[in-house]
């Protein structure tokens, strides 16, 4: 086998069809809007349903609740094919929040939410993230009182991706005050359209990452009903974010390492056209070096990334190997694509050139759905 011709074991035939209608998908609805997404700080809303008709929605969710009824791989799929085309598309948080409700949800929410979820007409968002609250969710300001039927809400949330067209948050928040440590916090899902009291802020202005839809979300005395709460009990909130946060962490190695890849060969290209010195880059061995060694690390972490899927295929993926992974290929990433940010020379730093959106869009890869630092923490914790 040469080096070209690697193969992911873990894609058949299926999943590589489906990689095509993916890819041509993509190609067609959402490539030609970027620029406008990056300017609006958002995708059209329109985009979530074309995306839901096209099958590209909760594909791993099995098809009696309207999910395509696939597995890991297709979420996959969908993930590499994003990155490769350089989109922002919140769709991983979106299959998040279904998995959350797969998970503990009863039958009646299943039935309720993931069918539109699946359509794309509810549009799903995770509200963790306090102003004073990101890594240490103890801090939960955000409380959600019981008051007879209802849950009434009050707090804020910032940071959320989807935000602006969320119609399904699954939000954190402190259902008993008193309790001390993590029994206080609770899931609920709060359907947000046209819910009084419940207010979206405007896009944030991030530094990479335009096209994504992410905002500040506040709850004044917003009342649901006490039968949108997730799992059998309240307080089990912070429990369920450790089980089901490792779906994310691994969904960002994917987009990680798929950016990683496509870096490489953007800017392979790139060195073999531009000319310096009567001659193309390529041909100084600096270049060739610098790529040889991005080359090595895009693949040692896809070999990585690949054992891991098999293993979240056979059911069989911990939370410190997730963790592993997200960290390690997060850091990965921005390795390589700093370096091809360099290869690249000014034009690496021009906002039209992709390398040097992937350079700002990557960033937050070592951030969010838990800091390096914090996964180090439960990395060090199995030892
Ligand atoms: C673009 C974007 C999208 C996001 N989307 C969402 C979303 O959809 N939903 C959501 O709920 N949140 C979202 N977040 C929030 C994200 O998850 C948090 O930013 C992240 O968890 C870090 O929290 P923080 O920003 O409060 O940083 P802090 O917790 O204040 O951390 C600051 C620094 O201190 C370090 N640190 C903190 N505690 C420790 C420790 N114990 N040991 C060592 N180092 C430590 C951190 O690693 C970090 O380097 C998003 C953030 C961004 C930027």
């Amino acid at each position: 086998m040469s080096a070209t011709s690697y193969q992911s074991p873990w894609v058949n035939d299926e999943v590589r069809s489906f990689r095509t209608t993916v890819r041509q998908f993509i190609d067609r609805e959402f490539a030609p809007h970027q620029g406008r997404w990056r300017q609006q700080h958002r995708p059209d809303a329109g985009a979530w349903t074309t995306a839901g008709g096209a099958g590209i929605l909760l594909t791993d969710v099995p098809k009696e609740y309207g999910g395509g009824g696939g597995t890991f791989a297709h979420q996959a799929v969908v993930l590499e094919e994003l990155a490769h085309a350089g989109i922002q598309f919140g769709s991983s948080i979106h299959s998040l929040v279904a998995h959350f409700i797969l998970a503990y949800g009863t039958e009646a929410q299943k039935r309720t939410w993931l069918p539109g979820m699946a359509r794309g007409t509810l549009v799903g968002a995770i509200a963790m993230s306090e102003p004073g609250a990101g890594s240490d969710l103890h801090g939960l300001k955000t409380t959600a009182c019981r008051d007879g039927d209802d849950y009434v809400i009050n707090g804020s949330k910032t940071f959320i991706t989807n935000g602006s067209h969320a119609r399904i948050v699954c939000l954190a928040a402190k259902t008993d005050v008193k309790a001390a440590g993590p029994k206080g916090i609770s899931l609920i899902i709060v359907e947000a359209k046209d819910l009084p009291g419940y207010r979206v802020g405007p896009p944030l202005e991030k530094v990479g990452m335009h096209g994504q839809d992410t905002c500040e979300l506040f709850f004044d005395d917003v009342r649901v009903p006490a039968s949108s709460l997730l799992g059998p009990a309240e307080g089990r909130g912070l429990f369920q974010m450790m089980e089901k946060m490792g779906y994310e962490r691994l969904a960002i190695g994917v987009a990680a390492v798929a950016t990683a890849e496509q870096a490489v060969a953007i800017t392979t290209k790139y060195v073999k056209e531009r000319m310096a010195f009567g001659k193309p880059l390529i041909d100084f061995q600096n270049t060739r070096f610098k790529l040889a060694e991005c080359r090595t690390e895009a693949r040692v972490a896809r070999v990585f990334l690949d054992r891991c899927i098999e293993r979240v295929l056979a059911g069989q993926l911990d939370d410190v190997t997730t963790a592993m992974a997200k960290y390690w290929l997060t850091d990965c990433e921005c390795r390589i694509v700093d370096e091809c940010v360099q290869l690249h020379g000014g034009y690496g730093y021009m906002a039209d050139y992709p390398i040097a959106r992937m350079w700002t869009d990557s960033r937050v890869h070592r951030i969010y759905a838990g800091t390096n630092e914090i996964l180090k923490e439960l990395i060090a914790s199995s030892l």
